[in-house]
């Protein structure tokens, strides 16, 4: 339900919550207030009044924040392997296969003269994954070795804003493809994180006292992955 106030759109959504929950989401800040059922429309209009201010100072600091800028996959573009930067350098081939190779600075691709930027986006994913798939094997086997875990199985996926997750019952782990572009210790963070969810499945105190013995880091590692614009290409990706 849209709720107009003052020329701004609020999308009403009534869910079965305990209290109001209100936001402004990027990127074109748009105003979501989710609501209990069981509260009135009048409650909701007085809500939305006491918190106009603070609506329109959000709005705004939305509004100004710089977009992230989408990659294009062009020539002269950087793109991150392992938390390392490279220039990419497409070239046109018009026979044999398309193809990533890394020489010194530069990540070469290999494609074919009209393909489209989801084709070179697919052909760079497509790079990044047995790279990581590499660096997760060692990381996994070495961190259920040290915690006395028995196996699990685990995949990478695209993910749009989660770095892992976890399904602790079917002792199933799921990693995001960008851990690509994230340096090694980040990736090691994101691996104990979800191999620690095995024993608690929130992110409570016993969570962290865990992480803390496991990973002493764990708390800067977190705030590096989150808060590096550098590897992400999307607007905000929180953790799992
Ligand atoms: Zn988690």
């Amino acid at each position: 339900m849209i709720h107009r106030l003052n020329d701004i759109d609020i999308e009403v959504e009534r869910k079965f919550i305990r209290s109001m929950r209100l936001s402004i989401l990027p990127p074109d800040a748009r105003v979501h207030l989710s609501v209990p059922f069981f509260v009135s429309s009048e409650a909701v209009q007085s809500f939305l009044l006491s918190r106009w201010e603070w609506i329109c100072r959000n709005r705004e600091k939305v509004l100004n924040r710089p977009r992230p800028q989408l990659p294009e996959y062009v020539s002269g573009e950087q793109h991150y392997l392992f938390g390392r930067p490279y220039t990419l350098q497409p070239e046109s081939v018009t026979s044999g296969a398309n193809a990533v190779v890394l020489e010194g600075e530069t990540i070469i691709m290999r494609c074919r003269p009209n393909s489209t930027v989801a084709n070179r986006r697919a052909l760079l994913h497509e790079w990044y994954r047995p790279l990581l798939r590499a660096r997760l094997t060692a990381l996994v086997s070495l961190w259920l070795a040290r915690l006395g875990e028995a196996p699990v199985e685990w995949t990478i996926r695209h993910m749009r804003r989660e770095w892992g997750s976890c399904a602790a019952r079917k002792r199933r782990l799921v990693f995001n493809l960008d851990l690509a572009r994230v340096p090694d210790e980040c990736i090691e963070y994101v691996v104990v994180h979800e191999l620690t969810h095995l024993a608690v499945q929130n992110h409570g105190p016993a969570f962290q006292t865990l992480m803390t013995q496991r990973l002493p880091n764990w708390k800067n590692l977190r705030k590096q992955l989150n808060n590096s614009s550098l590897w992400n290409t999307r607007s905000k990706q929180s953790e799992c």
